[in-house]
């Protein structure tokens, strides 16, 4: 369970994230959607305790990010695929995490496999990995800890149409054993098919919010 109340983020003069209201329940996909600019990624950095806000509240089940006990086991995070370690193979990024996190290494080879990344590519440095590949090893890396919450920022970025159809079945089913999911995306096309519900966020401000079928009945 994701809260965010009146959410404020200004950066000098610049209101970049302007009041934002908005629940991501356990058991659904939220669609965070909105224009580049549109405030997206600072929302999402200040649910994860990484940009401090100027007003308001975002917690995950009841508690603010930093103040939870195991934040990297309860919420998965991806919020910039290009940010990995670019001289580490895919392997080794999971490996060290599975270290950092207490997870069992054998849960590395099981997130390769299901994010779709073979032999030949986990043994390739992350510096000579698509886009594409880079988000799907930032899928494995914020499924690593078997959180509850999922919080993507653009991980369709870069993915191929039958990558975007893979993460489609991965957050269904995240969502479906009760995991809570928030995923952003400039594109209605990469979260309508597998977003419950969407929150339209533009300017700073959510412009529109509520069930898939609400909101596109008529379009
Ligand atoms: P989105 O993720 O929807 O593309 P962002 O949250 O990245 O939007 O940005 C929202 C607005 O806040 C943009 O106008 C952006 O330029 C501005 N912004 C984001 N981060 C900073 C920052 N660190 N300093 C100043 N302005 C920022
Ligand atoms: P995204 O594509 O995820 O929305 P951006 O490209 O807008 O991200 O921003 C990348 C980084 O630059 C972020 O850390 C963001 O906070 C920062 N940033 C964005 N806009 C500005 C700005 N106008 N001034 C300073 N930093 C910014």
């Amino acid at each position: 369970m994701i809260s965010v109340e009146h959410l404020t983020k200004r950066y000098g003069a610049h209101t970049a994230v302007d009041g934002v209201t908005f629940a991501c329940e356990p058991g659904t996909v939220t669609g965070f959607l909105g224009p580049n600019g549109a405030g997206k990624s600072t929302t999402m950095r200040m649910i994860c305790g990484l940009t401090p806000p100027s007003g308001g509240s975002a917690t995950v089940h009841g508690v603010p990010y930093r103040r939870l006990p195991n934040p990297g086991r309860e919420i998965g995070v991806l919020l910039d695929a290009s940010a990995q370690h670019p001289g580490r193979t895919g392997r080794e990024v999971l490996g060290l995490a599975a270290q950092t996190m207490g997870v069992d290494r054998r849960r590395v080879g099981e997130l390769l496999d299901l994010v779709g990344l073979n032999a030949t590519a986990a043994k390739r440095r992350v510096r000579a990995y698509s886009l594409g590949m880079r988000q799907r090893l930032g899928i494995a890396l914020a499924m690593l800890g078997d959180p509850r919450v999922l919080i993507l920022d653009e991980p369709a970025n870069g993915l191929d149409p039958e990558g975007i159809f893979w993460m489609r079945g991965v957050l269904r089913d995240f969502a479906d054993r009760g995991g809570t999911v928030l995923l952003s995306s400039h594109l209605l096309r990469e979260v309508e098919a597998v977003a419950d519900r969407l929150v339209v966020i533009g300017g700073g401000r959510v412009v529109a919010s509520g069930t898939k079928d609400e909101l596109l009945a008529g379009s």
